[in-house]
């Protein structure tokens, strides 16, 4: 711009050229994110994770993750090429209502289990409701201040996206890398609401409930069925003025265990007391759980187990696919909401729309 101050006549203050206006993006995002979206090749990326190289076990992950057509092709030949060298871990689930203590226990738990086992430790979630709640994300790093810092330890929140269906399977996926990657434990937090818990138990061989004294919650547990998937009950926040309360808890659930069937495994679950918080009887519970496991693999509960868990996840991801592809097919978006309005408008029945559905499908299929 020409300013009439810089011109040779003017003898006053000149103006010198400016400092450029930043923009108001940062310059270095665009490289962040093709940074991020470096994809590899598969090999690339089951020759990292089976070196144990934790960036590699992330970004697989994060594909296993994606909605991205072209990053599940890359995540599902990873998931394949991973599948061999997995299996060879214990996998614990862990349960409770939120404030239950997961998180601290979850912390104090994996510190000792590190400590006195040796191995390595990830943790993973199921939780289908983290995207509405945002508030408490299960598998948050900030929640588990050691197990965080700690160098033989991988925590990973929950996916977030879709179903419970779909967030499940991304977890049981996301065990085969870790396990791949030389995990020998893996913890599974879920929150205690019904089929979140039902998912979990269909991914472990052990799953741990956390109860609290005094709540209530006793008979909820009861009621709800959760009982009969517990394998082993443990009463948290045992500490202080509270540890009698507790002890008259466990002896409660175990009066009421007493009550159920003896289990598939034929091993009646443990019930025992503890304090997360103040790492108090972690120990114990460890034992308890490892006596479980030490006790099913000998019987060989512990692979049937396994195997059904693989049969249960070979007819999940059929459903899982069918309706995916069902719901997605273009036709069917376009039919589906006239369907539903002469449904409520009472014109047509819901027999009838199904099947007008349904044909139009397979028509659209063939
Ligand atoms: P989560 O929602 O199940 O993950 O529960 P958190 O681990 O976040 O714990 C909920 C609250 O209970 C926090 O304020 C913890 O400090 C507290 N808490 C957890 N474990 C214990 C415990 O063993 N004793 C006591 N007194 N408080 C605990």
């Amino acid at each position: 711009m020409e300013h009439p101050e810089n011109s040779a006549e003017y003898a006053g203050l000149q103006v010198n050229a400016g400092v450029a206006q930043p923009s108001i993006v940062n310059p270095y995002l665009s490289q962040m994110r093709k940074k991020r979206q470096k994809l590899f090749t598969p090999a690339e990326y089951v020759e990292g994770i089976l070196k144990g190289n934790v960036s590699m076990l992330s970004q697989a992950v994060t594909l296993i993750e994606s909605v991205l057509p072209e990053h599940q092709v890359i995540a599902q030949e990873v998931i394949e090429k991973c599948l061999p060298y997995s299996g060879n871990s214990v996998r614990i689930g862990i349960s409770g209502v939120p404030g239950a203590g997961k998180s601290t226990s979850i912390d104090a738990f994996g510190v000792h289990l590190l400590e006195n086992r040796g191995g390595k430790l990830a943790v993973l979630a199921i939780d289908p409701s983290s995207e509405k709640t945002k508030g408490s994300i299960l598998g948050d790093k900030t929640r588990m201040e050691k197990l965080a810092v700690h160098p033989k330890s991988f925590i990973r929140p929950s996916p977030t996206a879709g179903s419970l269906g779909g967030v499940a399977r991304k977890t049981r996926e996301t065990i085969i890398l870790c396990e791949a990657a030389g995990y020998n434990n893996i913890f599974v937090e879920t929150v205690g609401v019904g089929q979140s818990e039902t998912a979990c138990h269909s991914m472990v061989d052990y799953f741990l409930l956390i109860q609290l004294a005094g709540t209530g919650d006793e008979l909820q547990g009861i009621k709800r069925g959760i009982m009969e998937i517990a394998d082993g009950i443990v009463i948290n926040k045992a500490d202080g003025s509270n540890v009698d309360k507790a002890q008259l808890a466990a002896s409660h659930f175990r009066n009421a265990l007493h009550l159920f069937p003896v289990p598939e495994s034929g091993i009646v679950p443990e019930v025992m007391c503890y304090s997360g918080f103040y790492e108090l009887n972690i120990d114990e519970v460890l034992d308890m759980i490892f006596r479980y496991i030490d006790q099913v693999k000998e019987s060989g509960y512990f692979q049937y187990r396994r195997n059904e868990q693989s049969k249960y996840w070979m007819y999940e991801s059929i459903n899982e696919h069918l309706k995916n592809s069902f719901y997605y097919n273009q036709t069917i978006k376009g039919m589906i909401g006239q369907m539903e309005k002469e449904v409520l408008g009472g014109q047509i029945t819901s027999f009838v729309a199904a099947k007008k559905l349904l044909d139009t499908y397979y028509e659209n299929i063939k």
